[in-house]
């Protein structure tokens, strides 16, 4: 069994490395010949629009999956016919619209923030009129971590977000007045096996996700949620890990976006659950029983942005794991993570705060 990841990135690497002790093998292909990827496993080095590159590759593994949410899905759906994708590409074709997006959890019955499609500054004005303020303007495309968004509160500032993001298509949505950010992922295994993970709690700074804190353990909130993505996952008739990133507003979850894909509020499974998602998506895509998605005490998950902490320092931590995505230091680009397990949820929050601290402190040295 070959899998072949289009996306070299830590996502990519962190699905080898759970996937090889299981007698599975890889191949990566990635635009960047120092992909963090590339360290675990043979890298194919090709452009994501190059189709001809694209089936070489594919013509080398046995099934197709992504670790990147900007693969073209058109290339992709190139691929069909050749080799299995999974998860299917329209799963990550919806993914990548959010107005798609919005509108699929709408028909399924999943609560959303207020939205309008936006193709115009008349337009703009309108959905304002329309959903509110304050709200979130957003490109329907290519937006991660924060980038390709405006925030508006007065009528005023109309202008000012449209000629920050105009002339794309764009989506306009009302502002959730959110307590917390949770996200769940759930798998599907090829046989139709569904597993949820619990839920965990994400901290965001400047649109870039800095702390996960799992099992966040509240079974109103957990049934719900698991209610969704078991539609989610039927209706795109879909195998491997998904993700959903809710807002808990009033007791209820408000649905912000989909990740057709392992996802990184998930990285806390690889120590803390019985089975880790990369390792359930691995499962998954090569046709085998799922493993539980237990949690094995209380895990706290954070990112290490622009720079990693020293290595001592993070594993004197009680509980601390390290993950160097072995990426060169930069401004906003992930390069690794850290999770501590605890027994309690104090003594998590007590090594999760260290680990944020670390954090801190090397991007001022
Ligand atoms: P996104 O790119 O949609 O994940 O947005 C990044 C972050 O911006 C989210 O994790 C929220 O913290 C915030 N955000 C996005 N959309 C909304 C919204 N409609 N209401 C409140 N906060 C939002």
């Amino acid at each position: 069994m070959r899998i072949g990841v289009i996306g070299a990135g830590q996502l990519g690497r962190m699905l080898v490395l759970a996937g090889r002790p299981l007698g599975i093998d890889f191949l990566l292909y990635d635009p960047a010949a120092d992909a963090s990827g590339g360290r675990v496993a043979p890298l194919v080095v090709g452009r994501f629009d190059d189709r001809r590159a694209l089936e070489r590759f594919a013509a080398q593994v046995d099934v197709v999956t992504f670790d990147w949410e900007n693969v073209p899905a058109d290339s992709l759906r190139a691929l069909r016919g050749r080799v299995a994708v999974r998860p299917p590409a329209r799963s990550l074709a919806v993914s990548q619209d959010r107005l798609a997006e919005k509108r699929l959890f709408r028909r399924l019955g999943v609560a959303t923030a207020p939205f309008a499609a936006v193709n115009s500054r008349a337009g703009l004005r309108r959905a304002v009129g329309r959903v509110g303020l304050p709200g979130v303007l957003k490109t329907r495309r290519l937006g991660y971590d924060g980038k390709g968004q405006a925030w508006l509160k007065r009528p005023d500032d109309v202008e000012t977000a449209y000629a920050a993001l105009g002339g794309r298509p764009l989506i306009y949505e009302a502002r959730v007045p959110f307590r917390r950010e949770l996200s769940l992922l759930s798998v599907r295994g090829a046989d139709g096996a569904i597993a949820h993970y619990p839920l965990a709690e994400n901290r965001h700074e400047q649109g870039i996700l800095r702390l996960s804190s799992a099992p966040y353990r509240d079974g109103s909130l957990q049934a719900q949620a698991e209610a969704h993505l078991e539609a989610l996952l039927a209706r795109l008739r879909y195998v491997g890990v998904l993700g959903v990133e809710f807002f808990e507003a009033e007791g209820r979850l408000i649905a912000n976006e989909t990740a057709a894909r392992v996802h990184n509020s998930g990285h806390w499974t690889i120590e803390g659950s019985v089975t880790s998602q990369f390792e359930n998506h691995v499962r998954a895509l090569a046709g085998l029983p799922l493993g539980g998605t237990a949690a094995r005490g209380h895990a706290a998950m954070v990112n290490f942005i622009g720079r990693l902490p020293d290595a001592a320092q993070v594993l004197a931590v009680p509980g601390a794991h390290l993950h160097d995505y072995e990426k060169s230091p930069r401004p906003g680009r992930k390069v690794g993570h850290a999770t501590v397990v605890a027994g309690s949820a104090r003594e998590r929050d007590r090594g999760a705060r260290r680990l944020l601290d670390l954090g801190r402190r090397a991007l001022d040295e």
